[in-house]
């Protein structure tokens, strides 16, 4: 399997797209090697300019729960666009997608859409700055929150990746202003809170973090968190961006039975279109523009091909595609357990329902420090041997593997097979 006209368009690109991509993480830098273009999508498998088939564990990092060009969510994406594609002005799309979000996520009362997860956190902050009067926010390390200034220190995804501890260009006053604790540490976020909780505007927290491989919450970890926010009056974000119709229709909040002041979505509700939202309660929502005075706005937000394309994609998600998705993601699971088990290389893979995280690492994965001590060189052996069988992984060893509704039990077989022969040949 040749990759040549991939490396050429990489070559092309390199000259005049900063990296030769659109986003870091899929310039391959940590697995090595240049990545691949590809030009087709269906199901559960895509294809690249050299006519590779792939099984996909990225999809689009998650937003494409249904897998590629489903066809109810093509067919509602053809009959929005040859009506009109955009009006920058009210269409009945978001009103649609708005409601089933509402219905479907109890803590969100009110919502506004934006066009990604980092436009989405970004507002949500104002946000809670703007309510609370305060300017603090407290993050966790190795959760990502999109590109937005104050997110950017210990940050997962493709700062973990690249292994920057901070990004250049974000002032020193919004470094001072964000207090980054350990993940899954409920000690630490006792002790902050007590300390300055009266400066705290947020604590934002991925419920599940999705961005250093997959990290579940501790036993009590999301508890304490919730506790210590309302005692001292600041207000508690979930960034739901991945976990938001992932791990269930109502979300990580429902799985876990917390009740977060505002929540972030993006990835799914947009079925592949570039979306974002947050939402929460109707007296925090109340203060933005134009009912208030936190300012936020966009030219494109709400778009209907992109409303189009999430309202086809919630419409397909039932318990019965949650349950087809907990046994193939289960069966992954335990099938790489299993071969790892047989082959040698020691290996933890933390789930939470169709998110996978795969960790070389003899020692359980509950923080980011447990994460960065994790082989990930190992990890990018697994990458490529995986790949020249056809199986595409997400090129880092700091994401989630994604399974989608189109997974089918035959697909999770194969790659269960092709671990196994990676493995073995790594060992
Ligand atoms: C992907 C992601 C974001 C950022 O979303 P973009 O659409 O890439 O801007 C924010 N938070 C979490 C948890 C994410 O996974």
């Amino acid at each position: 399997m040749g990759r040549v006209k991939s490396a050429a368009l990489y070559r092309r690109a390199s000259k005049v797209m900063v990296g030769g991509v659109s986003s870091p993480v899929r310039a391959f830098k940590s697995v090595g090697g240049t990545p691949l273009f590809f030009t087709k999508g269906k199901g559960a498998h895509v294809w690249d300019e050299d006519g590779n088939r792939y099984t996909d564990y990225v999809c689009s990092w998650g937003a494409l729960i249904h897998g590629h060009a489903q066809p109810s969510v093509v067919r509602g994406v053809e009959r929005r666009t040859r009506k009109g594609s955009s009006f920058g002005a009210p269409s009945r799309e978001e009103v649609t997608l708005a409601e089933l979000i509402c219905r479907s996520v109890s803590s969100i009362e009110k919502i506004r859409f934006v066009n990604s997860g980092t436009e989405a956190t970004m507002s949500a902050l104002r946000l809670a700055r703007g309510f609370t009067k305060r300017a603090k926010v407290v993050k966790f390390e190795g959760c990502y929150h999109g590109h937005a200034d104050p997110f950017l220190t210990k940050a997962g995804s493709g700062m973990a990746t690249l292994d920057l501890p901070a990004s250049a260009g974000v002032t020193s006053g919004e470094i001072a202003d964000s207090v980054t604790l350990p993940f899954n540490d409920a000690g630490a976020v006792e002790s902050e809170f007590k300390k300055e909780g009266d400066e705290i505007a947020a604590a934002i927290v991925e419920p599940v973090a999705g961005n250093m491989g997959v990290v579940p919450p501790a036993k009590g970890f999301l508890d304490a968190l919730r506790r210590a926010c309302s005692d001292s009056g600041s207000l508690l974000i979930f960034d739901e961006v991945i976990t938001g119709f992932r791990v269930g229709m109502g979300g990580a909040q429902a799985l876990y039975g917390i009740k977060p002041d505002i929540t972030t979505l993006g990835k799914i509700i947009g079925g592949g279109f570039p979306v974002g939202a947050y939402g929460g309660r109707k007296d925090i929502m109340s203060l933005v523009s134009p009912e208030g005075p936190v300012y936020q706005a966009g030219t494109l937000s709400g778009n209907p091909v992109a409303m189009a394309a999430g309202i086809a994609t919630l419409r397909l998600l039932n318990v019965k595609t949650y349950g087809r998705l907990e046994r193939t993601s289960r069966d992954l699971e335990e099938g790489l357990v299993s071969v790892a088990g047989r082959i040698g290389p020691p290996l933890v893979v933390n789930r939470v329902g169709s998110m996978v995280g795969v960790f070389f690492s003899s020692r359980p994965v509950t923080n980011f420090k447990d994460a960065k001590e994790a082989d990930t060189k190992a990890y990018g052996r697994f990458f490529w041997g995986m790949l020249k069988g056809g199986i595409y992984l997400p090129p880092s060893a700091f994401e989630t593997l994604f399974v989608s509704s189109a997974h089918t039990s035959a697909d999770i077989a194969m790659t269960v097979n092709l671990a196994a022969v990676s493995m073995r040949r790594q060992s």
